[in-house]
């Protein structure tokens, strides 16, 4: 394969859903033994069960040559029970607890790639944002960052283990948007953090990079941009003309993380159809 993880430890942050879900399934693919922490333990209960790579073709021979109508078919077979996906480790945790977090990642490491992808977007106009909305997206969009990645970086340089981590920003930490007054300055403040961070654990053969996606319609994003009117005059603003999907951001993580970039810290790759060039 192109990019192998094979025997590396990961952690990715906001694995129950979205793109850290799809960025734990895609490490645990490519042979990497993942952590996924997250908030909900449904979630990750079920992250467990996901096959660990795609499910088996029960009957292939069954499947009309091509240009040929597909012949009547009887229901396929029960498939088996998933296998459980071996490498995936579920940690159950509130990031914005910060002895919690201390407690819990110190016990679950050492890692040598870390992606920090779990975010909150509360949008409010300027004029109603609210202290609760306020301190809970700097808990777990800035200080949570820090605050993991001091853990991991801590324990990497410990153990003299050369790593990656990737920081989720977003296409708005360098653009206004309405009602993104504070979704706007965590990721604002992400970015820097991470240049910094580069800056520091650079001697230590850290690597820290950021990816900065435009929407994607996961949960978070059907939250805030379903409304036809206002996706349309986001869209009309990318050049590519579409929204990203999880994969765009999956595969540019991946790279981040992997061997392929060994020469790229403090960067931020947009993840964005060219958003941030229009
Ligand atoms: P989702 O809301 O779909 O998923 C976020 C995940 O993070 C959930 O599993 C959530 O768990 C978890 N999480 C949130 N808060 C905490 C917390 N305090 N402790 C532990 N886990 C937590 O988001 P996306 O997948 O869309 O977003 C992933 C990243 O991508 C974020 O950093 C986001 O800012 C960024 N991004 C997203 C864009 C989009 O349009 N979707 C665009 C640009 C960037 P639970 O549900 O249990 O709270």
């Amino acid at each position: 394969p192109f990019l192998s993880f094979r025997g590396r430890r990961a952690l990715v942050t906001g694995a129950g859903k979205g793109i850290g879900r799809a960025v734990a399934v895609a490490l645990s693919k490519a042979g990497a033994r993942v952590t996924a922490l997250s908030r909900t333990a449904a979630d990750l209960e079920s992250l467990a069960r996901e096959p660990p790579r795609s499910p088996p073709r029960i009957n292939p021979s069954r499947d009309p040559a091509p240009g040929l109508p597909a012949p009547p078919r009887a229901p396929d077979p029960p498939r088996p029970p998933s296998p459980q996906c071996p490498g995936i480790e579920p940690l159950c945790l509130d990031l914005a607890d910060w002895d919690a977090t201390e407690a819990a990642v110190g016990a679950a490491g050492p890692f040598e790639l870390l992606v920090n992808n779990a975010a909150v977007a509360v949008l409010q106009p300027f004029l109603e944002v609210t202290r609760a909305a306020l301190e809970r997206s700097l808990d777990v969009n800035l200080q949570a960052v820090l605050h993991v990645s001091q853990i991991v970086a801590r324990q990497m340089i410990a153990q003299g283990m050369p790593g990656a981590i990737v920081n989720v920003s977003s296409q708005a930490s360098q653009r206004a948007l309405r009602d993104h007054a504070v979704y706007c300055s965590t990721k604002s403040a992400l970015d820097m953090l991470s240049k910094v961070m580069a800056m520091e654990l650079g001697p230590h053969k850290i690597r820290v990079n950021t990816v900065n996606p435009t929407v994607v319609m996961t949960d978070m994003g059907r939250i805030n941009w379903s409304d036809p009117q206002k996706s349309a005059a986001m869209i009309n603003r990318i050049p590519l003309g579409k929204f990203a999907e999880v994969d765009d951001v999956v595969n540019s993580i991946l790279f981040l993380l992997s061997d392929k970039s060994a020469m790229t810290t403090g960067s931020s790759l947009m993840v964005d159809g060219g958003f941030l060039v229009s």
